[in-house]
Protein backbone atom coordinates (compact mmCIF):
# COMPACT_ATOMS: atom_id res chain seq x y z
CA UNK A 1 0.00 0.00 0.00
CA UNK A 2 0.75 3.61 -0.80
CA UNK A 3 0.69 5.06 2.92
CA UNK A 4 1.38 9.08 3.90
CA UNK A 5 3.07 9.30 7.54
CA UNK A 6 2.46 12.04 9.77
CA UNK A 7 4.53 12.92 13.00
CA UNK A 8 4.71 15.91 15.23
CA UNK A 9 4.83 14.54 18.74
CA UNK A 10 7.71 16.47 19.63
CA UNK A 11 9.77 19.49 17.53
CA UNK A 12 10.17 17.68 14.14
CA UNK A 13 7.63 18.11 11.40
CA UNK A 14 7.82 14.85 9.54
CA UNK A 15 5.88 14.14 6.36
CA UNK A 16 6.99 10.63 5.00
CA UNK A 17 5.60 8.42 2.02
CA UNK A 18 6.34 4.74 1.82
CA UNK A 19 4.92 1.82 -0.75
CA UNK A 20 4.92 -1.16 1.22
CA UNK A 21 8.42 -1.02 2.82
CA UNK A 22 9.66 0.95 0.16
CA UNK A 23 10.49 4.57 1.40
CA UNK A 24 9.54 6.89 -1.41
CA UNK A 25 10.13 10.50 0.53
CA UNK A 26 10.72 11.64 3.82
CA UNK A 27 10.33 15.38 4.83
CA UNK A 28 11.92 17.06 8.34
CA UNK A 29 11.62 20.14 8.94
CA UNK A 30 12.78 20.83 12.90
CA UNK A 31 12.52 23.53 15.34
CA UNK A 32 15.04 22.44 17.47
CA UNK A 33 17.54 25.48 16.75
CA UNK A 34 14.58 27.62 18.49
CA UNK A 35 14.44 25.09 21.61
CA UNK A 36 18.26 25.62 22.35
CA UNK A 37 18.38 28.71 23.95
CA UNK A 38 15.93 26.42 26.82
CA UNK A 39 17.69 23.87 26.69
CA UNK A 40 14.75 21.29 26.41
CA UNK A 41 11.78 21.74 23.99
CA UNK A 42 9.11 23.98 24.80
CA UNK A 43 5.77 22.75 23.82
CA UNK A 44 4.29 25.93 22.63
CA UNK A 45 7.16 26.75 20.37
CA UNK A 46 7.04 23.00 18.88
CA UNK A 47 3.39 23.61 18.43
CA UNK A 48 3.48 26.71 16.45
CA UNK A 49 6.03 25.71 14.88
CA UNK A 50 4.04 22.37 13.45
CA UNK A 51 1.29 24.71 12.14
CA UNK A 52 3.96 27.09 10.14
CA UNK A 53 6.19 23.71 8.67
CA UNK A 54 2.80 21.19 7.97
CA UNK A 55 1.84 22.62 4.57
CA UNK A 56 5.28 23.20 2.71
CA UNK A 57 6.77 19.72 4.15
CA UNK A 58 3.68 18.19 2.53
CA UNK A 59 4.33 19.25 -0.60
CA UNK A 60 7.58 18.68 -0.78
CA UNK A 61 7.21 14.88 0.36
CA UNK A 62 4.18 14.86 -2.12
CA UNK A 63 6.56 16.01 -5.17
CA UNK A 64 9.85 14.21 -3.70
CA UNK A 65 8.18 10.85 -4.21
CA UNK A 66 6.12 11.66 -7.20
CA UNK A 67 2.74 11.22 -5.77
CA UNK A 68 -0.41 13.18 -5.71
CA UNK A 69 -2.82 13.07 -2.34
CA UNK A 70 -5.81 11.16 -4.60
CA UNK A 71 -3.27 8.06 -5.06
CA UNK A 72 -2.66 7.30 -1.45
CA UNK A 73 -4.18 4.99 0.30
CA UNK A 74 -4.61 5.75 3.48
CA UNK A 75 -3.41 8.21 5.94
CA UNK A 76 -1.42 7.50 9.22
CA UNK A 77 -0.12 10.10 11.69
CA UNK A 78 0.73 9.35 15.36
CA UNK A 79 -1.71 9.84 17.95
CA UNK A 80 0.74 9.62 21.07
CA UNK A 81 2.44 9.34 23.07
CA UNK A 82 4.29 12.83 23.14
CA UNK A 83 3.28 16.70 23.06
CA UNK A 84 -0.70 17.04 23.81
CA UNK A 85 0.03 20.61 21.74
CA UNK A 86 2.18 19.18 19.15
CA UNK A 87 0.60 15.94 18.21
CA UNK A 88 -2.85 17.69 17.99
CA UNK A 89 -1.22 20.15 14.83
CA UNK A 90 -0.37 16.67 13.27
CA UNK A 91 -3.77 15.03 13.87
CA UNK A 92 -5.81 18.03 13.31
CA UNK A 93 -4.23 18.25 9.72
CA UNK A 94 -4.49 14.15 9.28
CA UNK A 95 -8.00 14.38 10.09
CA UNK A 96 -8.55 17.59 7.34
CA UNK A 97 -7.03 15.43 4.51
CA UNK A 98 -8.42 12.37 5.42
CA UNK A 99 -11.38 14.15 5.31
CA UNK A 100 -11.31 15.96 1.91
CA UNK A 101 -9.14 13.32 0.08
CA UNK A 102 -11.64 10.47 1.13
CA UNK A 103 -8.61 8.21 2.55
CA UNK A 104 -8.91 5.62 6.29
CA UNK A 105 -6.93 7.35 8.72
CA UNK A 106 -4.82 5.75 11.06
CA UNK A 107 -3.82 7.64 14.53
CA UNK A 108 -0.95 5.41 15.42
CA UNK A 109 1.73 4.71 18.24
CA UNK A 110 4.92 6.91 18.14
CA UNK A 111 6.80 4.18 19.46
CA UNK A 112 5.68 1.44 17.34
CA UNK A 113 6.24 3.20 14.43
CA UNK A 114 10.11 3.49 15.79
CA UNK A 115 10.42 -0.05 15.97
CA UNK A 116 8.03 -0.40 12.52
CA UNK A 117 11.13 1.77 10.59
CA UNK A 118 13.18 -0.94 11.43
CA UNK A 119 11.59 -2.82 8.16
CA UNK A 120 11.95 0.10 5.79
CA UNK A 121 14.05 -0.28 2.66
CA UNK A 122 15.77 -3.62 4.42
CA UNK A 123 16.79 -6.57 2.48
CA UNK A 124 14.51 -9.05 3.84
CA UNK A 125 11.73 -6.50 4.88
CA UNK A 126 9.76 -8.54 2.12
CA UNK A 127 9.40 -11.80 4.21
CA UNK A 128 6.94 -11.60 6.85
CA UNK A 129 8.06 -10.49 10.00
CA UNK A 130 9.30 -13.78 12.41
CA UNK A 131 6.81 -14.78 14.40
CA UNK A 132 9.49 -14.70 17.65
CA UNK A 133 10.76 -11.16 17.25
CA UNK A 134 12.14 -8.82 19.88
CA UNK A 135 12.26 -4.83 19.91
CA UNK A 136 14.54 -2.67 21.93
CA UNK A 137 13.37 0.63 21.81
CA UNK A 138 15.43 3.65 22.90
CA UNK A 139 14.37 6.88 22.45
CA UNK A 140 14.33 10.56 24.37
CA UNK A 141 11.38 9.25 26.39
CA UNK A 142 11.11 5.71 26.39
CA UNK A 143 13.78 2.95 26.52
CA UNK A 144 12.00 -0.49 26.15
CA UNK A 145 12.01 -3.87 25.15
CA UNK A 146 9.12 -5.48 23.84
CA UNK A 147 7.82 -8.94 22.42
CA UNK A 148 6.27 -8.15 18.67
CA UNK A 149 4.05 -11.09 17.31
CA UNK A 150 2.98 -8.67 14.76
CA UNK A 151 3.35 -4.70 14.10
CA UNK A 152 -0.40 -4.69 13.37
CA UNK A 153 -1.80 -6.14 16.29
CA UNK A 154 0.70 -7.44 19.12
CA UNK A 155 3.34 -6.00 21.14
CA UNK A 156 3.80 -6.88 24.52
CA UNK A 157 5.96 -4.99 26.71
CA UNK A 158 8.93 -7.19 28.33
CA UNK A 159 10.82 -4.85 30.13
CA UNK A 160 11.99 -1.04 30.47
CA UNK A 161 13.42 1.96 32.07
CA UNK A 162 12.68 2.73 35.87
CA UNK A 163 13.88 6.31 35.87
CA UNK A 164 15.66 8.06 32.97
CA UNK A 165 15.13 6.74 29.23
CA UNK A 166 18.53 6.44 27.42
CA UNK A 167 18.30 9.14 25.32
CA UNK A 168 17.05 11.79 28.03
CA UNK A 169 20.91 9.92 29.68
CA UNK A 170 22.56 11.28 26.60
CA UNK A 171 20.98 14.92 26.85
CA UNK A 172 21.50 15.03 30.27
CA UNK A 173 25.23 14.04 30.26
CA UNK A 174 26.03 15.84 27.46
CA UNK A 175 24.83 18.50 29.43
CA UNK A 176 27.35 18.50 31.87
CA UNK A 177 29.91 17.97 30.11
CA UNK A 178 29.29 21.11 28.38
CA UNK A 179 28.70 18.93 25.10
CA UNK A 180 25.50 21.00 23.70
CA UNK A 181 22.27 19.98 22.92
CA UNK A 182 20.97 17.58 21.52
CA UNK A 183 23.61 15.19 23.06
CA UNK A 184 23.18 11.68 21.51
CA UNK A 185 25.09 12.79 18.66
CA UNK A 186 27.37 14.98 20.46
CA UNK A 187 28.52 12.09 23.02
CA UNK A 188 28.61 9.69 20.24
CA UNK A 189 31.07 12.45 18.15
CA UNK A 190 33.44 13.06 21.61
CA UNK A 191 33.11 9.49 22.39
CA UNK A 192 35.27 8.45 19.47
CA UNK A 193 38.28 10.25 20.79
CA UNK A 194 37.89 8.58 23.99
CA UNK A 195 38.95 5.79 25.88
CA UNK A 196 35.56 3.63 26.85
CA UNK A 197 37.64 2.15 29.53
CA UNK A 198 38.82 5.19 31.33
CA UNK A 199 36.09 5.37 33.93
CA UNK A 200 34.04 2.10 35.16
CA UNK A 201 30.52 3.33 35.37
CA UNK A 202 27.74 2.26 37.42
CA UNK A 203 25.57 -0.30 34.80
CA UNK A 204 22.42 0.14 36.89
CA UNK A 205 19.94 -3.02 38.08
CA UNK A 206 22.61 -5.89 37.49
CA UNK A 207 23.02 -6.51 40.91
CA UNK A 208 21.91 -10.02 41.78
CA UNK A 209 19.07 -8.68 44.52
CA UNK A 210 17.68 -6.93 41.25
CA UNK A 211 17.99 -9.43 38.43
CA UNK A 212 17.40 -12.99 40.39
CA UNK A 213 17.77 -15.98 38.26
CA UNK A 214 16.86 -17.54 35.43
CA UNK A 215 14.55 -19.92 37.68
CA UNK A 216 13.49 -17.19 39.91
CA UNK A 217 14.29 -13.86 38.32
CA UNK A 218 14.10 -10.69 40.24
CA UNK A 219 11.22 -7.86 39.80
CA UNK A 220 14.19 -5.39 37.60
CA UNK A 221 15.75 -8.63 35.58
CA UNK A 222 14.19 -7.14 32.23
CA UNK A 223 14.41 -3.16 33.07
CA UNK A 224 17.08 -0.67 33.38
CA UNK A 225 18.49 2.38 35.42
CA UNK A 226 20.04 4.82 33.89
CA UNK A 227 19.59 8.11 36.60
CA UNK A 228 22.42 7.12 38.57
CA UNK A 229 25.21 7.42 35.78
CA UNK A 230 24.92 10.97 35.03
CA UNK A 231 25.43 11.82 38.74
CA UNK A 232 28.79 9.68 38.55
CA UNK A 233 29.87 11.44 35.52
CA UNK A 234 29.34 14.87 37.43
CA UNK A 235 31.03 13.27 40.37
CA UNK A 236 34.29 12.26 38.33
CA UNK A 237 33.79 15.61 36.45
CA UNK A 238 33.81 17.68 39.48
CA UNK A 239 36.92 15.51 40.79
CA UNK A 240 39.07 16.99 38.23
CA UNK A 241 37.82 20.37 38.96
CA UNK A 242 38.51 20.48 42.41
CA UNK A 243 42.35 19.47 41.23
CA UNK A 244 42.40 22.23 38.77
CA UNK A 245 43.13 19.58 36.02
CA UNK A 246 41.29 19.93 33.12
CA UNK A 247 38.29 17.62 32.24
CA UNK A 248 39.09 14.43 30.26
CA UNK A 249 35.76 15.32 28.18
CA UNK A 250 36.24 12.47 25.65
CA UNK A 251 37.59 9.84 28.02
CA UNK A 252 34.37 10.57 30.12
CA UNK A 253 32.06 10.55 27.14
CA UNK A 254 33.52 6.91 26.12
CA UNK A 255 33.31 5.95 29.48
CA UNK A 256 29.25 6.92 29.92
CA UNK A 257 28.24 5.38 26.22
CA UNK A 258 30.09 2.26 27.10
CA UNK A 259 28.62 1.77 30.12
CA UNK A 260 24.99 3.09 28.70
CA UNK A 261 25.66 0.52 25.82
CA UNK A 262 26.57 -2.34 27.90
CA UNK A 263 23.65 -2.33 30.05
CA UNK A 264 21.46 -2.04 27.52
CA UNK A 265 22.64 -4.62 24.78
CA UNK A 266 23.46 -7.23 27.88
CA UNK A 267 19.94 -7.11 28.86
CA UNK A 268 17.74 -6.89 25.79
CA UNK A 269 19.89 -9.82 24.40
CA UNK A 270 19.23 -11.84 27.56
CA UNK A 271 15.52 -11.03 27.14
CA UNK A 272 15.55 -12.74 24.12
CA UNK A 273 17.27 -15.94 25.23
CA UNK A 274 14.82 -16.08 27.85
CA UNK A 275 11.81 -15.32 26.38
CA UNK A 276 12.37 -17.70 22.96
CA UNK A 277 13.06 -14.88 20.89
CA UNK A 278 15.45 -15.28 17.70
CA UNK A 279 14.99 -11.85 16.10
CA UNK A 280 15.48 -8.60 17.19
CA UNK A 281 14.39 -4.80 15.51
CA UNK A 282 15.94 -1.91 16.67
CA UNK A 283 14.35 1.73 17.29
CA UNK A 284 14.42 5.25 18.36
CA UNK A 285 17.06 8.29 18.30
CA UNK A 286 19.82 6.39 20.30
CA UNK A 287 19.52 3.42 17.40
CA UNK A 288 21.71 6.20 15.79
CA UNK A 289 24.15 5.47 18.16
CA UNK A 290 27.59 4.32 16.54
CA UNK A 291 29.23 1.49 19.58
CA UNK A 292 25.23 0.86 20.14
CA UNK A 293 24.81 -0.76 16.47
CA UNK A 294 28.03 -2.08 16.89
CA UNK A 295 27.87 -3.84 20.43
CA UNK A 296 23.77 -4.82 19.45
CA UNK A 297 24.97 -6.58 16.19
CA UNK A 298 27.94 -8.49 17.68
CA UNK A 299 26.12 -9.71 20.95
CA UNK A 300 22.96 -10.95 18.94
CA UNK A 301 25.86 -12.28 16.27
CA UNK A 302 26.81 -14.29 19.62
CA UNK A 303 23.64 -15.19 20.84
CA UNK A 304 22.54 -16.06 17.27
CA UNK A 305 19.66 -13.77 17.39
CA UNK A 306 19.10 -11.80 13.82
CA UNK A 307 19.11 -8.33 14.15
CA UNK A 308 17.47 -5.63 11.56
CA UNK A 309 18.49 -2.05 12.57
CA UNK A 310 16.73 1.05 10.70
CA UNK A 311 18.89 3.26 8.41
CA UNK A 312 20.32 6.29 10.66
CA UNK A 313 18.97 9.29 9.46
CA UNK A 314 15.35 7.30 10.10
CA UNK A 315 16.07 6.45 13.76
CA UNK A 316 15.14 9.85 14.72
CA UNK A 317 11.73 11.33 14.72
CA UNK A 318 10.12 11.28 10.90
CA UNK A 319 7.11 10.69 9.16
CA UNK A 320 8.80 8.09 7.29
CA UNK A 321 8.20 5.50 10.54
CA UNK A 322 4.89 6.71 10.65
CA UNK A 323 3.87 5.74 6.95
CA UNK A 324 5.79 2.56 7.82
CA UNK A 325 3.93 1.43 10.57
CA UNK A 326 0.45 2.57 8.75
CA UNK A 327 1.47 0.00 5.76
CA UNK A 328 1.54 -2.92 8.06
CA UNK A 329 -1.81 -1.62 9.42
CA UNK A 330 -3.39 -1.67 6.04
CA UNK A 331 -1.64 -4.72 4.80
CA UNK A 332 -2.84 -6.43 7.84
CA UNK A 333 -6.52 -5.38 7.54
CA UNK A 334 -6.32 -3.00 10.58
CA UNK A 335 -9.66 -1.47 10.73
CA UNK A 336 -8.90 2.51 10.39
CA UNK A 337 -9.40 5.06 13.40
CA UNK A 338 -12.40 6.94 13.83
CA UNK A 339 -12.17 11.26 12.74
CA UNK A 340 -12.73 11.40 16.43
CA UNK A 341 -9.68 10.49 17.95
CA UNK A 342 -8.46 12.42 20.61
CA UNK A 343 -4.48 12.73 20.98
CA UNK A 344 -2.97 10.94 23.92
CA UNK A 345 0.26 11.75 25.25
CA UNK A 346 1.16 9.16 27.22
CA UNK A 347 -0.46 5.88 24.94
CA UNK A 348 0.94 2.98 26.19
CA UNK A 349 3.48 0.98 23.50
CA UNK A 350 0.98 -1.90 23.51
CA UNK A 351 -1.86 0.29 21.71
CA UNK A 352 -0.46 0.22 18.23
CA UNK A 353 -3.62 2.04 17.10
CA UNK A 354 -6.37 4.06 18.19
P1 LIG B 1 10.12 9.43 22.24
O1 LIG B 1 10.29 8.76 20.92
O2 LIG B 1 10.40 8.55 23.41
O3 LIG B 1 8.83 10.14 22.35
P2 LIG B 1 11.75 11.52 21.18
O4 LIG B 1 10.83 11.36 20.01
O5 LIG B 1 12.00 12.86 21.71
O6 LIG B 1 11.26 10.56 22.33
P3 LIG B 1 13.74 10.41 19.46
O7 LIG B 1 13.58 11.42 18.39
O8 LIG B 1 13.33 9.05 19.18
O9 LIG B 1 13.14 10.90 20.84
O10 LIG B 1 15.24 10.39 19.87
C1 LIG B 1 15.89 11.54 20.30
C2 LIG B 1 16.96 11.10 21.25
O11 LIG B 1 17.93 10.33 20.53
C3 LIG B 1 17.68 12.23 21.94
O12 LIG B 1 17.74 11.95 23.31
C4 LIG B 1 19.06 12.19 21.28
O13 LIG B 1 20.09 12.64 22.14
C5 LIG B 1 19.20 10.71 20.97
N1 LIG B 1 20.19 10.45 19.93
C6 LIG B 1 20.19 10.86 18.65
N2 LIG B 1 21.31 10.47 18.00
C7 LIG B 1 22.05 9.78 18.91
C8 LIG B 1 23.32 9.13 18.89
N3 LIG B 1 24.07 9.12 17.79
N4 LIG B 1 23.75 8.54 20.04
C9 LIG B 1 22.99 8.54 21.15
N5 LIG B 1 21.81 9.15 21.24
C10 LIG B 1 21.32 9.76 20.14
MG1 LIG C 1 13.43 15.77 18.27
FE1 LIG D 1 10.58 9.59 19.01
Amino acid sequence: PLVLGIETSCDETGIGIVRGTRLLANEVASSMDEHVRFGGVIPEIAARAHLEAFTPTLRTALETAGVELREIDAIAVTAGPGLAGALMVGLSAAKGLALAADKPLYGVNHLVAHVAVALVDHDAASSPLAPNTAALLVSGGHTEILRVGSLARDVELLGSTIDDAAGEAFDKTARLLGLGYPGGPAIDAAARMGDPKAFRFPRGLTMPKFEGTVQSPGKHRHNWSFSGLKTAVARAAEQFEAQGLAVPTADLAASFQEAVVDVLTAKAVRACQEHGLTSMLLGGGVAANSRLRELLAQRCADAGVELTVPPIPLCTDNGAMVAALGAQLVSAGAQASSLEIPADSSLPVERIVI
